[in-house]
Order: C-alpha cells, then structure tokens, then sequence
C-alpha cells in the first residue's frame, strides 16, 4: 500500500550546486549499458581509478552488487527488470544530488527501461555509454561462464541468446572494445568525460 502523510524537505536541504562546489567536480551519471561481457565492469574501474587519482569522488553502481545487496529479492522476469533498474536510478539520483559521479554498469537491455531510468535520473544527468562489443566476442570472453550455460539451455532469457539486447540509439558516447586493450578503452572514455564533470568557476 502507497505511503500517506509524506512531507518531504529537500527545499529546505543544502542544493546540489553547494555540493558540487564543496567537491569541486559536476555531478552526472555515466550509464555504461552492453551485453553481459562487453567490458563495462572492467572500464568501470579503471574509470574510476583514473578519476580517484585526479581528485574525483566516484561511485560506481554494478548489477551483481546491487543484485547482492538492496535487490536481492529481484529475478530476471521483465516486471522485476524494471523494478531493479527503477531502484538503481532512484540510488543515481541520491548520489547525483550528493554532488557525486555515478558509473553505472548494467546491461539495461531495452529502450524502455533505459528511458525509465532517464526519466527518474532526468535527462541532462544521465550520459548513455553504449559498450559495443560484438555478442561473438563477449561470447569467447564467457567471463562468467553464462553465456555456456545460455547456450545449453541452463539459464533463460539470456540478453543476447534467447532475450533481445536493442541497442540506444543515440548515445553521448560508443566504446568498441574488440579491438582496443582496457588501456585504450578506459582512456577513450576518460578524454569524454573529463569535459562533462569539470566545474566551470
Ligand atoms: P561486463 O561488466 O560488461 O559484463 P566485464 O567487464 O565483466 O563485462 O568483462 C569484460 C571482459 O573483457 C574482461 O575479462 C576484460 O578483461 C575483457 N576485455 C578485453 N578487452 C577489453 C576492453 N577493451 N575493454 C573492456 N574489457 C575488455
């Protein structure tokens, strides 16, 4: 049941400018989205190692931390989907609003729930990452195995095998990563968004 008798006080809470100031970065959330073994996990930390090392404050967001953690008790059915993604951009929001960058790893695999995110996270604040790797080469990676489960049938609804992955169609940014190492691929990324989180005093 809906909560009633809800006064909420964030006109009353030191604004997001204040924030951003005091960490001297703007805040934004880059939202890596790519079939399972793309690479946005691996680009993600070495993002962030990157960013940490130039005096960013950084939080990255990662579907099996936040499938461990505030959505354990969500599967893979298309209503608990959009459930886990509402959440996790419910989460960007709070870290946005904290003056803080985001580094959203998840496969997000339709339109739809990428503009539900979007709309919650608001558009100007969410950069799309489209991690763009080919699903052969994501599938001889098999990071974790799943894609050889998929294949013999062991898990349904696999993004990619028996489930659809649509592809955004205007990112703010692509990444190919079968031909670049992690190296090239962090820094490409890095050299994007150094422009987007710089205070302009
Ligand atoms: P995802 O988070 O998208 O599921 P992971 O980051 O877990 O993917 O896995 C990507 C795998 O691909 C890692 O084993 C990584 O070392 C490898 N890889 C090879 N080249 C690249 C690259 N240019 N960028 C990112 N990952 C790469």
């Amino acid at each position: 049941m809906k909560a009633t008798n809800i006064h909420t006080t964030f006109d009353r809470l030191l604004k997001r400018a204040d924030k951003e100031a005091l960490l001297n970065q703007k805040s934004c959330c880059l939202w890596m989205t790519g079939l399972s073994g793309s690479g946005k996990t691996t680009i993600a930390q070495g993002l962030e190692k990157k960013l940490h090392v130039d005096g960013y404050l950084t939080q990255v967001l990662d579907g099996d931390n936040i499938r461990s953690g505030i959505n354990n008790n969500l599967g893979f059915s298309l209503a608990d989907r959009e459930e886990n993604i509402r959440r996790i951009a419910e989460v960007t929001k709070l870290y946005v609003n904290s003056g803080l960058i985001t580094i959203n790893c998840f496969v997000s695999p339709t339109i739809d729930i990428r503009n539900m995110a979007k709309e919650i996270i608001g558009e100007a604040d969410m950069l799309e990452v489209f991690v763009n790797t080919p699903l052969e080469v994501c599938e001889a990676r098999d990071v974790k195995g799943l894609y050889k489960k998929a294949r013999a049938g062991e898990i349904k609804n696999f993004t990619g095998i028996d489930s659809p992955f649509e592809a955004p169609v205007s990112p703010a940014f692509e990444l190919k990563t079968d031909n670049q190492t992690v190296e090239e691929s962090v820094q490409t990324l890095y050299d994007f968004v150094i422009s987007k989180i710089k205070l302009n005093k």
